[in-house]
């Protein structure tokens, strides 16, 4: 049997959006062109706009296509960042466990005269609004705290941080990469300025994204170069992939409900059946407040990188950290914002499920997982040390 538990690093293309976007993979208009086939083209662009806006609660100038998530948070930080600069208010308030997309955006800004302050993140993977709002300045400008955390799941209450932004008039960012197709997005209820989604995580294509922009607020340009996306990201129109991202989005909002109940069961199974088959291990983060298809485990004794190994000739894909960082021996900086000591930072597994695991796969895993870290412990020294009480353990 093989099963593909990694949907937070990506999710399979559905049919749906394969479907809707072969037509325009076979177009040869461009969407400026000022001929029939282009002014199809462009009117395609546009109705998917309008159609992503409607799931989003959100009008369709709010919305501008990006090549996805990274450059949909590089943009939104950006642009605050310059409307914060003009109005004399250089401070800017994150998370600690952000993805690097805004993370390394910020490092940029503070080395422009930014100051950027990392807010604490509390061992079950949440930020308290309370905190949050102690720590705001008067010259704050911008805050950015994630809507569900990549590797841990972890549901930030950003409709509360929402509300401490408004308040205080300062500007909003979250971003929703890993909520899309999981948990709500209407943009007017969760009170965002400015947020990220990308087609590859909702079952879209790759390479496809946008940034969403309240009202009033004009994207920074990132690059030159022609008119396209209203002057604010030239380039011509990834027409396929938008096209594709509507109807993905479509068909994820559609269904969201119902999946968060399964995949809510199947994940809370696999949680409760790896901690009682597997001692010295725990969960990472909250139990509830997490993603409906987000595991993530700590387990003492065994390196992330040889239980993947040995889960993947097993059939088994899934990963430890995010995509982005692996392969680095540095250990995630999420488990360390989340105050995991060192050497257990380097034991994490994330097992992310989507709408394509089945409840025999769930089995699969339950079996093989416990019976594989067993087998990788009876190999580890310092796990016989532990066995042999010659060292603590550092999970009970
Ligand atoms: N933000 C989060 C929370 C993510 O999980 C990811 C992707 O892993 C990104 C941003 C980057 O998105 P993309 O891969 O579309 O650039």
């Amino acid at each position: 049997m093989e099963v593909y538990a990694d949907n937070a690093a990506t999710t399979t293309l559905s049919e749906r959006a394969l479907d809707a976007m072969l037509p325009y993979l076979r177009m040869s208009a461009n969407p400026s062109s000022l001929h029939r086939p282009g002014l199809a083209a462009g009117a395609a662009l546009e109705d998917a706009r309008e159609r992503i806006a409607a799931c989003l609660n959100a009008s369709p100038r709010e919305i501008w296509f990006t090549s996805g998530g990274t450059e949909a948070d590089n943009q939104a930080l950006l642009t605050a960042a310059s409307i914060g600069k003009r109005q004399g208010k250089m401070h800017i308030l994150t998370s600690a466990f952000e993805h690097h997309a805004v993370l390394n955006t910020l490092k940029k800004l503070e080395g422009q005269g930014f100051i950027v302050e990392t807010l604490d993140v509390h061992e079950d993977g949440l930020v308290v609004p309370q905190e949050l709002e102690a720590a705001l300045r008067p010259d704050t400008s911008l805050v950015s705290v994630m809507y569900a955390n990549n590797e841990i799941g972890t549901i930030q209450p950003i409709r509360e941080i929402g509300q401490i932004c408004k308040k205080h008039g300062i500007l909003f960012h979250s971003d929703a990469v890993q909520a899309a197709g999981q948990l709500p997005l209407d943009m007017q209820a969760l009170g965002l300025d400015l947020s990220a989604l990308s087609a590859h995580k909702f079952h879209g294509p790759k390479g496809t994204g946008l940034l969403y922009a309240r009202r009033g607020i004009h994207p920074e340009r990132l690059m030159e170069g022609g008119a396209q996306e209203r002057g604010k990201r030239p380039g011509t129109e990834n027409l396929p992939g938008v096209i594709g991202m509507a109807a993905a989005l479509e068909e994820a909002t559609e269904e969201r409900e119902a999946l968060g109940k399964r995949l809510t069961t199947m994940r809370d199974r696999l949680i409760h059946g790896l901690l009682a088959a597997i001692p010295h291990a725990a969960l990472n983060g909250d139990p509830i407040r997490r993603l409906p298809g987000n595991v993530n485990l700590c387990i003492e004794g065994v390196e992330s990188e040889v239980l993947l190994l040995r889960l993947d000739q097993l059939g088994i894909f899934a990963s430890a950290a995010s995509a982005c960082t692996a392969g680095s021996l540095e250990p995630s900086h999420v488990m360390l914002a989340i105050h995991r000591p060192y050497e257990l930072a380097h034991s994490s597994l994330r097992l992310s499920l989507s709408r394509e695991n089945t409840d025999e796969e769930i089995d699969y895993l339950l079996k093989e997982i416990p019976q594989a870290v067993a087998a990788l412990r009876e190999q580890s020294p310092l796990w016989l040390d532990r066995l042999h009480g010659r060292r603590s353990y550092l999970l009970p």
